[in-house]
């Protein structure tokens, strides 16, 4: 296995702490529900359409269509939206068919949150209201943990999502620590958060990552 480049990163920081644990915390970006299908419903003007919990899979010979049921949120008609079309039996793995014929949940829940199946099949995902930050680890907590904590100069956050909610990281930061957006700025300037390489405060996350919340002066 090649080594995570976060890893050696996290390594060299370390290393430049002179044995300095870091304290770790844990976010939760935890799903409170499954995101709206936008789309044009043909018999109304609403576009929001709610996953249906099903599945229809049909054989035509050899071939397999999969298609996930979507009720629109106006009028309850339900939509199709095709998952997968005319794949060989032969190329369908036995276990995964099975479990499209009993709309297992996790599998609904993975194609309704799928970004790459939203674009194939050109339509949006609304994610509104579907998520809350859990954290119980406000700047000024870590702020005051210094006093008495030593280990508290070099937070280490972890945020896990139990869907891929698209969140802004700014937004997430400023939720999560209880900042203004002009002092995550600040203290991402400052080199007091310090992101993974790769993210920018100004994009989206919408899968696990991890950042740090150095206090530099505690270390030299
Ligand atoms: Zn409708």
């Amino acid at each position: 296995m090649t080594p995570d480049p976060a890893d050696s990163r996290l390594t060299e920081i370390h290393s430049s702490m002179n044995q300095q644990i870091a304290r770790k915390s844990l976010w939760t970006v935890r799903g409170l529900g499954l995101p709206a299908v936008v789309r044009a419903c043909p018999d109304c003007s609403c576009t929001r359409h709610l996953a249906s919990g099903k599945f229809r899979v049909n054989a035509n010979g050899k071939l397999l269509d999969v298609w996930l049921l979507v009720l629109c949120a106006g009028c309850g008609r339900t939509s199709k939206v095709p998952v997968h079309e005319r794949v060989h039996v032969r190329d369908f793995d036995d276990a995964r068919r099975a479990a499209f014929e009993d709309n297992d949940a996790a599998l609904v829940r993975e194609a309704v949150c799928s970004a790459a199946l939203a674009e194939r099949r050109r339509y949006g995902l609304d994610w509104t209201g579907t998520w809350a930050l859990d954290t119980d680890m406000p700047f000024a907590s870590l702020d005051r943990d210094l006093r008495t904590d030593p280990a508290a100069a070099n937070t280490e956050i972890l945020v896990g999502f139990e869907l891929p909610v698209p969140v802004r990281l700014e937004r997430l930061l400023m939720e999560g620590l209880r900042l203004s957006r002009g002092r995550v700025r600040a203290l991402i300037d400052e080199g007091v958060i310090r992101l993974p390489a790769g993210l920018r405060v100004s994009g989206k996350v919408s899968a696990d990552f991890g950042f740090r919340v150095v206090f530099s002066s505690e270390l030299s």
